[in-house]
């Protein structure tokens, strides 16, 4: 290639780069499905977003199971204003040593409580009937999955939405360089079954 061409695919990856990302992405087919994923411009309603998007949105029926991507403990759970019912779940470090932080927003019922620790592909909510009741769910049901580095403790004062949970919400960490079966690699989670530490299975059961 020559330099422009150079230049060129870096402005393609820069512009279109969830889009390259989700062709690389392997997802089971029995996975629900990743309706807006990490980066992308649009939103669950496939709709232009303003800023990129910085989890993945996972889509659902109603009471389909949301699980522990990891071990680890409960830090908030929480009626958000914008959110809905979210959790965050403390996975401690990845396998490269940095901390794993995560959102699990716009939920149903939620089945722990502040301070529990939980495992590995535990049952922590469901989705539910409410997709309407929360703006920033944008009317349609699914879960927000976000990681970051740092949980926003204490006081969260008047911050909404994803930097109410994670001081570095704007920056989120891309979950698919953390999949168990490797990056790219969405690893279902099945029961039984041991996994690496410092790594991530996916929040919804395949089926
Ligand atoms: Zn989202």
């Amino acid at each position: 290639m020559t330099r422009i061409d150079h230049t060129l695919s870096a402005l393609v990856l820069a512009l279109f780069g969830s889009s390259l990302q989700a062709a690389e992405l392997n997802v089971p087919a029995n996975a629900p499905p990743i309706i807006s994923d990490y980066l992308s411009m649009r939103g669950a309603n496939q709709l232009p977003r303003p800023t990129p998007h910085q989890g993945i949105d996972i889509s659902g029926p109603v009471g389909m199971e949301i699980l522990a991507a990891a071990d680890g403990v409960v830090r908030d759970v929480e009626i958000a204003d914008c959110w809905g019912p979210t959790i965050v779940i403390d996975h401690g470090l990845g396998f490269d040593s940095k901390p794993l932080v995560a959102v699990y927003g716009h939920l149903g019922h939620v089945a722990v409580k502040r301070g529990q620790r939980v495992l590995r592909g535990q049952h922590v909510a469901v989705l539910g009937d409410n997709h309407g009741s929360f703006d920033c769910v944008v009317g349609i049901r699914h879960l927000h999955f976000q990681l970051g580095r740092q949980w926003r403790s204490g006081a969260k004062g008047s911050y909404w939405g994803h930097v109410r949970f994670l001081v570095d919400g704007r920056s989120g960490v891309n979950p698919h360089r953390y999949w168990a079966d490797g990056p790219g690699r969405v690893t279902c989670y099945q029961p039984g079954k041991r996994y690496r530490s410092g790594t991530l299975t996916y929040p919804a059961p395949c089926k």
